[in-house]
């Protein structure tokens, strides 16, 4: 049965809105400083060794703060548990600490869909608090806003939101992190004005369909009629698949081949000429 054409599109900003990188080497040298030490050259040896997935912390993993466990999941249960030097849980035990579905938290089960979140886990685990990972990544926003943070922006990407938004699809950017940086991100790529309204803070997953809900009730556009696009399974495909809406994963890691998004790409030039077909606009 064909899907019923978009109204209104829901994009989170990083990792979507723009695909630059570079920041994380930023980002992992403000938690290096934080950490003792007799820990620093673990962190970074971890580091390395996780963005290559020789690490057991990866993109696509959880980490169980308390347990200092990562885990594979799926729809929250868990499959696989690792200890930290990548040694296996046996099922038994897997099924006697996890027998629920899990649930996301920012401090003691952190999703780990993307390298910020691998970055803060990987900083926890050597001891830094949630507060000092915080300051890092704060001041990493801050680096991102100044000139010398060069962004690359991502070729048609601003042409087709110009296009979407003339032929009156509703378009929405919602993040969970904060606005001056988020909005300074978009003013950088020429975006900031396209959108009818951005969400900041979102605390995604927990209030994911609390947005989508607004959004549905406040613009009067239909669940099936709303597109979530992003690059974080938990975060922006599963809430918005419950509710019905359609769905476009960009998994640039290649690590959520089995996921249940309606498509799956590997980067936002992939998606492109998806929207405009579920939109039916001409590019
Ligand atoms: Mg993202």
């Amino acid at each position: 049965m064909d899907k019923s054409k978009v109204k209104a599109i829901v994009f989170d900003l990083d990792g979507t809105l723009y695909e630059d990188t570079h920041h994380f080497d930023y980002y992992a040298n403000q938690l290096e400083k934080r950490i003792t030490d007799n820990h620093k050259a673990d962190f970074r040896d971890d580091y390395e060794l996780s963005i290559v997935y020789k690490h057991p912390m990866q993109v696509g993993r959880i980490y169980d703060v308390k347990r200092d466990l990562i885990l594979v999941t799926d729809n929250g249960y868990v499959k696989k548990a690792f200890e930290w030097n990548g040694t296996q849980l046996n099922k038994e035990l897997i099924n006697e600490l996890y027998p629920d579905q899990i649930t996301y938290d920012f401090h003691s089960m952190l999703n780990c869909g993307d390298i910020w979140w691998v970055l803060i886990s990987i900083a926890t685990h050597y001891g830094l608090d949630g507060k000092e990972s915080n300051e890092a990544f704060l001041e990493t926003r801050s680096f991102m806003m100044c000139e010398d943070f060069i962004m690359k922006p991502i070729p048609g990407l601003k042409q087709m939101l110009n296009s979407l938004k003339d032929n009156h699809i509703d378009l929405f950017m919602l993040t969970n992190s904060p606005e001056p940086d988020s909005e300074a991100i978009l003013k950088k790529l020429k975006i900031d004005e396209l959108f009818s309204k951005k969400f900041f803070n979102g605390n995604k997953p927990i209030s994911t369909q609390k947005w989508f809900e607004e959004i549905q009730q406040h613009y009067h556009v239909p669940f099936d009629e709303i597109l979530s696009v992003g690059d974080n399974l938990i975060n922006e495909i599963d809430p918005a698949r419950q509710l019905g809406c359609q769905t476009i994963l960009i998994d640039t890691h290649g690590v959520n081949k089995g996921a249940g998004a309606d498509y799956i790409v590997r980067n936002m030039s992939e998606a492109l000429p998806i929207i405009a077909k579920l939109t039916k606009i001409t590019e």
